[in-house]
C-alpha cells in the first residue's frame, strides 16, 4: 500500500537543463519497516514556439503537477501533452490539462484515447515512433519503446538538452532494504531528486538492470538481443545527456553506467540456456 508524500510534492521541479523541467511526485510506502519512495514524474520540455508534457503524472499528485507547471511555464501555455502509454500514473492527470490548458493537444499513440475520453476525440493527434514535433529551437522525436508493458507504448528524445524520455523503462532501485518479492523501484526520502550520479553509491550492475529485468517478462518470448539493439543503436544515433525514467531517479551517467551495463546484460540474456 503506498501513498502520497507530501514533503516530496514541491511546488518547484528541478531544471535538468535549459528548457527541461523535471516534474511530478513520490509514492511512499514501507520496506521492511523503512520508509521508502517510488516515483511517478512527468517532464517539460519548452522550446520557443510550443511546449510538450511527457507523462501526466498520477491524479494523486494532480495540484503538485499543476502547480509545478504554473511555476516551469511562466506564464506560457502547454502546448501538447504526451502521455507515453494510457496507464494512470502516465495519462491519469489528462482530463485536468486539458482542461486547465485549451489549446493543448494530445500527441503520441493515442489509437484507443477516443474511448477513454470521448469528449476530447478532436485534441488527439497520432505521433509514431519516427515522428517528431519542431518546438523551435530543439526537435521532440518519438522513439520506439524498447522496453514496454503496452503495445502502444512510446519514448520520446528532446534534441535540446540531449534527454531520452523512457516511461518504465530504467527505473532503478538504488541501496535500499527491499525484500526480494518487492518489485518496485524506490529510493529513500531526501533522494528524490538526485541524479543518478548524486546518489550516495552508484546502482550496482544488477540494480541498474533491474526495472530493465522486471519489464521484459517478454523476454521469454521473444529475442531480447533485438531490444536491447535498438537501445544501443538509439543511444549511438541521439546524443543522450539524461534518460528521464517515470518510476526512477534521472541517469546523467549515460555513458559510463548505462551503456556498460546494457552491454552486460545483452550477454547475460543472450548467453542464457533455452
Ligand atoms: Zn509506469
Ligand atoms: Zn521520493
Amino acid at each position: 500500500m503506498s501513498s502520497v508524500v507530501p514533503g516530496c510534492e514541491p511546488a518547484v521541479g528541478r531544471v535538468l537543463s535549459e528548457g527541461v523541467h523535471w516534474l511530478g511526485g513520490c509514492l511512499s510506502a514501507n520496506a521492511e519497516g523503512q520508509e521508502v519512495h517510488y516515483h511517478v514524474s512527468s517532464y517539460l520540455v519548452m522550446g520557443s514556439e510550443a511546449t510538450v508534457l511527457v507523462d501526466t503524472g498520477d491524479p494523486a499528485h494532480r495540484e503538485t503537477v499543476l502547480a509545478q507547471l504554473d511555476h516551469a511555464l511562466a506564464g506560457r501555455t502547454l502546448d501538447f501533452v504526451f502521455p507515453t502509454h494510457p496507464e494512470i500514473p502516465h495519462a491519469g492527470n489528462l482530463p485536468v490539462l486539458l482542461s486547465r490548458y485549451p489549446s493543448a493537444v494530445v500527441v503520441g499513440n493515442v489509437r484507443d484515447y477516443f474511448l477513454h475520453f470521448p469528449e476530447h476525440a478532436h485534441r488527439l493527434r497520432s505521433m509514431l515512433a519516427g515522428d517528431s514535433l519542431d518546438l523551435g529551437g530543439r526537435t521532440f522525436h518519438f522513439l520506439p519503446a524498447y522496453i514496454r508493458d503496452l503495445e502502444n507504448t512510446l519514448w520520446g528524445y528532446d534534441s535540446g538538452a540531449g534527454v531520452m524520455f523512457v516511461s518504465d523503462g530504467f527505473s532503478f532501485i538504488h541501496d535500499v532494504p527491499v525484500s526480494a518479492e518487492d518489485d518496485e523501484p524506490v529510493h529513500l526520502p531526501g533522494q528524490c531528486r538526485l541524479l543518478s550520479s548524486e546518489m550516495p553509491a552508484p546502482p550496482s550492475v544488477e540494480q541498474a538492470a533491474y526495472g530493465t529485468g522486471r519489464a521484459l517478462y517478454w523476454t521469454k518470448f521473444v529475442d531480447v538481443g533485438v531490444a536491447f539493439q535498438g537501445i544501443e543503436d538509439t543511444l549511438e544515433a541521439f546524443s543522450v545527456n539524461f534518460i528521464g525514467p517515470a518510476h526512477g531517479n534521472v541517469i546523467d551517467d549515460v555513458e559510463g553506467m548505462l551503456k556498460t551495463s546494457l552491454a552486460a546484460h545483452r550477454k547475460v540474456y543472450e548467453g542464457r540456456p533455452l
